[in-house]
């Protein structure tokens, strides 16, 4: 699928080719000839370039990845294609990185440029010469602003149009973390005119390069911070590892500022939860230049916007979630992915690709430093730092007079619970905001309760759909499926024995909310999860409410437990920490003891100490007790151990095929021919790679559909890769159409 080096992007034009080897956005693992037509680009055919082809009854959009003079398909079978889009090719260094995508992640290659491409390029709209539109106040002495009494963020928009007196443009609005939804309502009530103009050149950014003087920072901040400095002109892997707190943004923040003085891009990753105003606002504070972000909240143009002002070097910095790491660099600087062992950089369907990893390699095909930085890092990046692969900075410190609080662990064991809560820590709870402090409930379930039990003969409601039992929700009262979304009524009474004594089991945020509000009636109860976020901004404003500092309880699921600088938070309770204790997956330890620090590392952050109070059923296990004895690094050195005896990532790597179909039997036979024609294959070659299953997946019936997977582990990741592409040749070819597979590379989960 590589293009071979006669045609690598940026040689000079070759003779014209005679055919074009194009990739298409179909799941097929290949490309497709076409013949060249109409006038050839200025520079000549290259890879690249999008065009538009017949491609069976449809016209596609494709990329030409190859230019050749011969075909193996005879020449009466060659199309020529429709038309041509771009003048010239797309970056060459997007390019690299999609084709490494593809290859590394079995996937197509069509598929995979689709999916890194903004929606407008996709669609084969021009690359330049677009319009931007422009947004002025009608009135600019304004008297809207009473009008705007009840919308804060419109009311603040109006006051900073009124600062420019040829208005503003989009990305200029947005690069201040205004949105559509501010816009569209002062245009609602016709307090702003929308005008459109093409886009003319750059809009650069000089003069000085901070807002604000950066910080003067500690010892350790400022080892880490020379350390990066020497590594800024190649590839420097860095693990910054620092304790919740530790000033790990400010070191990301200088870093940043070194970079921009050498007129260098920065592309900052962070996790889905972590794009709030708070991380934004806290880069656009320091930096004059604009900062440009890109999350899912923006609409097709926008990311275009973005993206082209990445492209071309206009966006000296730009942060994003996970599909940030297909933004192309003019000038690429650094490549920083903050809480590097956040589950979200992996995607999870379709193109399952890891952004940390993909970040990894495009830094080193780049030649730019990259930065990794958390508090608890993965046992991948830790393996990397112990084997001398990655720089490791340590930050052991807070700026700020207290160290994390130790976990102090409170045995639930016979004792009576109120909303999941025993009576020291409802104790510890009213000690705490006796004292003005604000408290933290932790509970990793949304809803009430979730599942819902007959007291008398032991029914409980289950999802029609899957192996699953249904959450309880009381707001709105209703059943719902987590796992499908499938909703049901509150039955009055058992289906099974008629009793109307049906009991919800276990609390979740809701059922902890609601107790909390009765126990301290003139406390304010926050509640923050999925459900109570739903709506674009509840979340900001919920984080605003609560910093303002008053003495509050704050309910809430990870969600709360990330990234989020909460000053005021003096006591956290994790109602339940054992979920990953005894769960089947390899990585559940790893992954709950990530997010038992995280929660701890909110409390105590300003100038008041801390306390974490860990609720558990199992005082006396031996991970649970060496995490809150001696820390994430303990345990995560002993895992590492663990792993490398049970031979699992990072001492090996494994792919893992699954396979489903609405009967049991096909997703199953389906799994036992490939297990079958692996090992046969695999044993005739004499690899080292093992292969194991089939075995029913974790939850074996979702959504009505019956899930099988198969897996394949080696010491060595070429010896993966091969079998992986093997094993993808196979199943293309031998699939039923009753059977849909699909093949993770570095799985999360098995
Ligand atoms: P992390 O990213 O490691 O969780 P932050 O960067 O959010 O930590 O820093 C925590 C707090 O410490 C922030 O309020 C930040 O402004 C402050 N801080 C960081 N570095 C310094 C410093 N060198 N001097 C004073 N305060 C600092
Ligand atoms: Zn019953
Ligand atoms: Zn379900």
């Amino acid at each position: 699928q590589l293009a071979d080096s006669s045609t690598a992007p940026g040689n000079a034009a070759p003779p014209a080719p005679r055919i074009l080897r194009i990739a298409v956005p179909t799941p097929l693992r290949r490309l497709f000839d076409y013949r060249p037509a109409g006038q050839p680009p200025v520079g000549g055919w290259r890879p690249g370039l999008r065009v538009k082809i017949p491609f069976g009854r449809r016209y596609l959009v494709g990329i030409v990845m190859e230019c050749a003079m011969q075909s193996e398909l005879p020449a009466s079978q060659l199309k020529p294609i429709t038309e041509r889009l771009d003048d010239e090719p797309l970056p060459a260094d997007w390019l690299w990185l999609c084709q490494f995508t593809a290859r590394y992640y079995q996937h197509s290659l069509g598929d995979t440029l689709h999916h890194a491409l903004p929606g407008p390029l996709r669609q084969g709209r021009p690359l330049e010469a677009r319009i931007r539109e422009r947004w002025q106040l009608n009135h600019p002495e304004t008297a809207a602003l009473d009008v705007l009494s009840r919308a804060p963020r419109q009311r603040e928009l109006v006051q900073l149009l009124a600062q420019h007196r040829h208005g503003m443009i989009t990305s200029a609005i947005t690069a201040q973390g205004y949105g559509r939804a501010q816009l569209q309502g002062l245009l609602d009530k016709s307090l702003v005119t929308r005008v459109s103009e093409p886009l003319t050149a750059s809009e650069g950014w000089s003069g000085a390069l901070l807002a604000e003087p950066a910080l003067p920072l500690n010892r350790e901040q400022a080892t880490a911070l020379s350390a990066l400095h020497e590594g800024l002109d190649r590839f420097h892997p860095c693990l910054l590892h620092g304790v919740t707190g530790s000033g790990k943004t400010e070191v990301y923040l200088q870093l940043i500022e070194a970079v921009l003085g050498q007129g260098r891009q920065a592309l900052v990753l962070v996790p889905e939860i972590g794009l709030t105003p708070q991380t934004l606002s806290r880069f656009r504070k320091r930096f004059r230049a604009p900062v440009v972000a890109l999350h899912s909240g923006l609409t097709d143009l926008e990311r275009l916007d973005a993206w082209e002002a990445a492209r071309s070097g206009r966006a000296p910095i730009i942060i994003g979630t996970r599909s940030a790491i297909f933004t192309p660099l003019a000038r690429p600087g650094v490549i920083i992915v903050d809480e590097e062992h956040d589950g979200s950089f992996k995607q999870q369907d379709g193109l399952r690709y890891h952004a940390r990893d993909l970040a990894m390699a495009r830094a080193h095909r780049e030649g730019v430093p990259i930065l990794l930085g958390s508090a608890t890092p993965s046992l991948e990046s830790l393996a990397q730092a112990r084997g001398g692969r990655y720089r490791h900075l340590r930050l052991t410190q807070r700026p700020s007079r207290h160290a994390p609080a130790k976990l102090e662990l409170v045995d639930l064991r016979g004792r009576p619970r109120q909303g999941g809560l025993i009576p020291p820590v409802i104790d510890a709870i009213r000690q705490a905001l006796k004292a003005e402090g604000q408290v933290l409930v932790f509970i990793n379930r949304r809803g009430f309760s979730p599942s819902l039990a007959c007291h008398q003969c032991g029914w409980i409601a289950e999802c029609r759909h899957c192996d699953s039992r249904m959450t309880l929700h009381r707001q709105p009262p209703r059943l719902v499926c987590h796992h499908c979304e499938h909703q049901t009524p509150q039955p009055d009474a058992c289906p099974s024995c008629g009793s109307a004594d049906l009991r919800p089991l276990g609390a979740g945020t809701e059922r902890s909310e609601e107790t909390l509000a009765t126990l301290f009636p003139d406390t304010p109860v926050y509640r923050i999860d999925r459900d109570s976020t739903r709506r674009k901004e509840a979340f900001d404003q919920l984080l605003t409410e609560i910093r303002r500092g008053e003495p509050s309880l704050l309910v809430g699921t990870q969600m709360l437990a990330k990234g989020h600088h909460l000053p005021h938070v003096t006591l956290v309770v994790v109602v339940n920490a054992d979920a990953g204790l005894y769960a089947s997956d390899f990585r559940a330890l790893e992954q709950s003891a990530q997010l038992l620090v995280q929660v701890a590392g909110r409390s105590g952050r300003a100038d008041r100490a801390g306390r974490v109070l860990v609720q558990t059923l199992h005082p006396d296990d031996p991970n649970l007790r060496l995490l809150a004895d001696s820390g994430y690094d303990a345990l995560a050195y002993q895992m590492l151990e663990e792993r490398r005896l049970a031979g699992l990532p990072p001492y090996r790597y494994l792919a893992l095929a699954r396979f489903e179909a609405t009967r049991e039997e096909d997703a199953r036979q389906a799994a036992e021919a490939a297990g079958d024609a692996a090992r046969q294959w695999l044993g005739e070659r004499q690899s080292a790679v093992h292969c194991l299953g089939p075995v029913p997946a974790p939850m074996e019936r979702r959504q009505n559909r019956y899930h099988v997977q198969l897996m394949l582990s080696a010491e060595k990741r070429s010896a993966l890769h091969e079998a992986s592409a093997w094993l993808v040749g196979w199943m293309e070819s031998a699939a039923s159409r009753r059977v849909r597979w699909s093949l993770d590379i570095d799985p999360m989960t098995l």
